[in-house]
C-alpha cells in the first residue's frame, strides 16, 4: 500500500534539481532514466507548472509527480508594472511565508541591440549586511533561498512572457520580445553569501537541455566577499562579475558598508585582479551615488586612481540612489555628469544606470518594506 504524505514540504522541488540529479531521483522512484529528459523539457523548455499537462510521460508517472514533487514554491503576493511596462515587480511569498522581490526589466531594441528581457533574482530573503542605503539591508537577514527557490523567479517571468510576448509601446513596429535574455542577481539578498544554492541555480539555468541561459547572460553581483570572488574565478561557468564599490577609501566605504571592516578596499581590489587574471573577464564596479556623501569631485579623482591599474578590465556603473527610509538623496545631472567626466580622466570606461520602476518601487528591497507597511497597519 502507498502512503500519500500529508504534509506538502515532503515534497522534492524539481526546480533545485540539475539534470543529472533529476535523473537519479527518477530512477530512484523506480522509472526509467530517459524520462528524466522529457521531464526537464517540460519544466524548462515548456515552462510547464502542470504535471497533468505532460502528456508523453506514463498516466501513473504523473500522478506520482504530483504526489511526490513540486515545480518551485512560490504565491505571487503582488505584481505591479511601471506605467510604461518596461518594468515589473512581484512580491513572491515562499513556503514558510517568507517574502521575497523579483524584477523584470525590458528593454526595446537600440541600434546593433536586440531587445532585452532580463532578470532581477534575489538570493536570500533579507540581507545580512546591512549597508545604509539599501532596503533590504535595513530588514536584517531571514535565511538563504533554496537553488528551486532562485530558478523559479526566473521560470515566472519567463511563463508570462511566452503567453503574451512584449512589444516596447510608440514602438510597434519592434519585434516582441518572448523570452528571458539575461539575469542579474541584484535583488535582495548577497549571492556570494549563499554560495552553493547560487551556483546550483545557475547550472540549472544554463543547462543546454534545460533554460539554456549563457553564462555570460548572468551577472552575479556582490558587496565584496573577497574568499568568494576568488572561489567564483576558478569555477567552469565564467558568469559576469559586479562589484558593489560605493566608495573608494575604507573611511567612508566602512560609513556606508559595514562588510568592509572585514574585507576592506585594498583587499578587494587584489582580489578583483586575481579575477581578471584568471578569466581575462572586465569587472563591473557599481558605485550608487550619494548627493554630498560619496559624490564629490574628490571621490571621484580617488575612485579613478584606484581602477586606473586594472585599465580595461574595469568599468564603473553609476547608479543615483534609489529613495529608502534612508535619508540620502540623488545628485543632479551636473554632478553625475561631472563625476564622470573625472572618471573619464582617469582612463575608466564608465556609463550610468538610467532610472527606471521609480513608480513601483523598485530597487531591492523597497516592494516588500512597502508590503510589511500596508500590513502592519491593517
Ligand atoms: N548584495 C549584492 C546584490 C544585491 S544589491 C550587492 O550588494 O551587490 C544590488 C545592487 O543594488 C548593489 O550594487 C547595491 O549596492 C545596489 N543598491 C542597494 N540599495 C540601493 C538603492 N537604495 N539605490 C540604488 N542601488 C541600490
Ligand atoms: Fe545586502 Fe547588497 Fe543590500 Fe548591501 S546592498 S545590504 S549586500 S543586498
Amino acid at each position: 500500500m502507498t502512503i500519500t504524505p500529508i504534509n506538502t514540504n515532503t515534497k522534492t522541488d524539481l526546480l533545485a534539481l540539475t539534470l543529472p540529479q533529476l535523473r537519479d531521483w527518477i530512477v530512484e522512484h523506480g522509472e526509467a532514466a530517459f524520462r528524466a529528459k522529457q521531464l526537464y523539457n517540460w519544466l524548462y523548455q515548456r515552462l510547464s507548472t502542470d504535471f497533468a499537462q505532460m502528456s508523453n510521460l506514463p498516466q501513473a508517472l504523473r500522478e506520482k509527480l504530483a504526489r511526490e514533487a513540486s515545480i518551485g514554491p512560490m504565491i505571487v503576493r503582488s505584481e505591479l508594472h511601471s506605467k510604461d511596462d518596461r518594468t515589473r515587480k512581484i512580491l513572491l511569498e515562499l513556503a514558510d511565508g517568507k517574502l521575497i522581490e523579483s524584477v523584470l526589466m525590458l528593454y526595446p531594441p537600440y541600434g546593433e541591440n536586440s531587445a532585452r528581457a532580463t532578470v532581477c533574482v534575489s538570493t536570500q530573503a533579507g540581507c545580512a549586511f546591512g549597508c545604509t542605503f539599501c532596503a533590504t539591508g535595513q530588514m536584517g537577514f531571514d535565511r538563504h533561498l533554496s537553488a528551486g527557490e532562485i530558478v523559479a523567479q526566473v521560470l515566472f517571468f519567463a511563463r508570462e512572457l511566452r503567453a503574451a510576448p512584449w512589444t516596447a509601446a510608440g514602438l510597434p513596429g519592434s519585434t516582441p520580445i518572448d523570452h528571458i535574455t539575461n539575469i542579474v542577481l541584484m535583488g535582495m539578498g548577497e549571492p556570494l553569501h549563499n554560495y552553493n544554492n547560487v551556483l546550483q541555480a545557475l547550472r540549472i539555468l544554463n543547462s543546454a537541455e534545460g533554460f539554456n541561459l549563457g553564462a555570460r547572460h548572468m551577472t552575479v553581483s556582490t558587496v565584496g566577499l573577497v574568499p568568494a570572488i576568488r572561489k567564483l574565478s576558478q569555477e567552469p561557468l565564467q558568469v559576469n562579475l559586479a562589484i558593489s564599490l560605493h566608495a573608494p577609501t575604507n573611511e567612508l566605504r566602512s560609513q556606508t558598508m559595514p562588510i568592509n571592516r572585514k574585507y576592506p578596499v585594498q583587499e578587494l581590489i587584489a582580489a578583483c585582479k586575481d579575477y581578471i587574471a584568471a578569466t581575462r573577464r572586465q569587472v563591473t564596479f557599481e558605485y550608487v551615488l550619494l548627493a554630498g556623501v560619496n559624490d564629490t569631485a574628490e571621490y571621484a579623482h580617488l575612485l579613478g586612481k584606484l581602477l586606473a591599474p586594472l585599465k580595461q578590465f574595469a568599468h564603473v556603473n553609476c547608479i543615483p540612489v534609489n529613495a529608502t527610509a534612508a535619508s540620502y538623496r540623488t545628485p543632479g545631472p551636473e554632478a553625475i555628469r561631472a563625476f564622470r567626466t573625472i572618471l573619464f580622466e582617469h582612463g575608466i570606461s564608465n556609463s550610468v544606470r538610467a532610472e527606471r520602476g521609480d513608480d513601483i518601487a523598485a530597487a531591492c528591497g523597497q516592494l516588500r518594506t512597502r508590503f510589511e507597511k500596508v500590513q502592519a497597519s491593517k
